[in-house]
């Protein structure tokens, strides 16, 4: 083992990782760190750590792939490194875990079978599994997807409103959490964003913390009208891939239910939203959600374009065969191709002036942020001002946001 230490860049190894994955030791992990939770559609299945210069990485352990990964975790006296091919490559920390996740719900559930950290904020599964997992006769999921796989292991399929906002608190309270993150399948009947209002209402209330909804795109586009007005921050819609035929072949539930093109309008109709139905004191962001590595990277590119275009922020995944999915015996993309469509992010988000990086203390582990990617663009200089002018909003919202969250406990603790 040689000990030369290189610092990379942490953007660059972070994508790197989603790509490689990480030889893992657990002994190494002792009783420190998060476990390893499989908890989401794709991505949450891995080790979280935290990269120089306070990016988040959720690392793949448990799939083939990173068995022969170069990378690994080392212990050196009491500090942690990654070393890629025996050379020490960078200082990693294990992502802390809170007290809460030891804990249960006066119900008796554990906390992390109704949320999870991903990364600094908490993530919620609500509700029963995604019905393309139940389709008879042939389920309909996506391929990619290990919902169906995951739900009754480290989730709970039913969550009542009570008991995600005793976890909601705790993560508050423990984890200094400023943003929640509610995520469902499809459910026959559009009944998704219904299931999801009561949860709302009470953490907008209770809390004032930022919410999130990732859903299928609802048939009827006025209901994003209402989750405008009752304070939601962000709506999110996966349409994964940009290629009509690869969505087809990858996506047939999505395919055969709603159609490329409805996913298209609903986020084209929710960034207009945002100018339409000013909500004060409320930020609202529409997020066009795509899995880099299942299309070609141009064709990543071109629905980072089409995203941006109508106002809209790309949310760009890195593909990961995980175990037991139909495509867990698919190679893991390159991280040499996919480095352009990640600097094409930044460079796009920028040129079309997207609110990047704005929400307080929410750093993702599962995907590389726009504002993350400043150093893969081919040409960051030419966005000076639109960097700075972005760190100058996410500073002021900052300081609104945190003075409106202090009322809001203030009041919550007045008897
Ligand atoms: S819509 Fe697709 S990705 Fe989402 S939970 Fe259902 S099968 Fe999984």
């Amino acid at each position: 083992m040689t000990t030369r230490r290189s610092i990379e860049d942490p953007a660059r190894l972070k994508l790197d990782l989603y790509c490689r994955g990480l030889q893992l030791d657990p002994t190494l992990l002792g009783d420190d760190g998060r476990p390893v939770l499989r908890t989401r559609a794709g991505l949450g299945s891995g080790l979280e750590l935290l990269l120089p210069t306070g990016l988040w990485v959720n690392v793949p352990v448990s799939e083939p792939f990173a068995k022969h990964s170069p990378y690994r975790l080392e212990r050196r006296a009491e500090a942690l490194f990654l070393s890629r091919d025996g050379v020490l490559v960078s200082p990693v920390q294990l992502a802390p875990c809170p007290p809460w996740y030891d804990q249960k719900t006066s119900s008796g559930q554990p906390m992390t079978r109704i949320g999870t950290l991903q990364g600094t904020y908490l993530g919620v599964y609500p509700a029963k599994v995604c019905e393309y997992w139940t389709i008879k006769p042939d389920r309909e999921n996506c391929r990619f997807c290990s919902v169906g796989l995951n739900l009754g292991m480290d989730d709970a399929d039913e969550k009542t409103v009570d008991e995600v906002l005793e976890v909601v608190k705790a993560a508050r309270r423990e984890s200094g959490i400023t943003y929640v993150d509610f995520n469902t399948g499809h459910y026959e009947g559009d009944t998704y964003l219904d299931l999801l209002e009561p949860f709302i209402h009470r953490i907008k209330a209770e809390t004032g913390l930022l919410v999130g909804v990732q859903t299928p795109p609802h048939r009827d586009l006025s209901r994003y009208d209402h989750l405008r007005e009752i304070g939601v921050n962000r709506v999110s819609f996966c349409f994964e891939i940009f290629d009509r035929a690869r969505f087809a072949e990858l996506c047939p539930g999505k395919h055969r239910e709603y159609g490329l093109d409805h996913y298209l309008d609903a986020i084209r109709y929710c960034a207009a939203l945002g100018k339409r139905v000013p909500v004060p004191g409320e930020p609202w962001v529409t997020n066009g959600e795509i899995i880099a590595g299942l299309e070609p990277p141009e064709s990543s590119i071109a629905a980072i374009d089409w995203i941006t275009s109508v106002g809209a922020i790309p949310t760009v995944c890195v593909f990961r065969p995980l175990e037991g999915t139909d495509l867990a015996d698919w190679d893991p993309p390159e991280a040499e191709d996919l480095a352009p469509v990640f600097g094409h992010l930044y460079e796009a988000c920028q040129r079309h002036g997207l609110p990047i990086g704005l929400a307080p203390n929410v750093h993702v582990s599962l995907v590389l942020l726009p504002e993350e990617c400043r150093s893969l663009a081919q040409n960051p200089e030419r966005y000076w001002r639109a960097e700075l002018r972005r760190r100058l909003q996410a500073r002021v919202f900052r300081w609104m946001f945190e003075r409106r969250l202090k009322r809001k406990e203030m009041r919550a603790c007045t008897p």
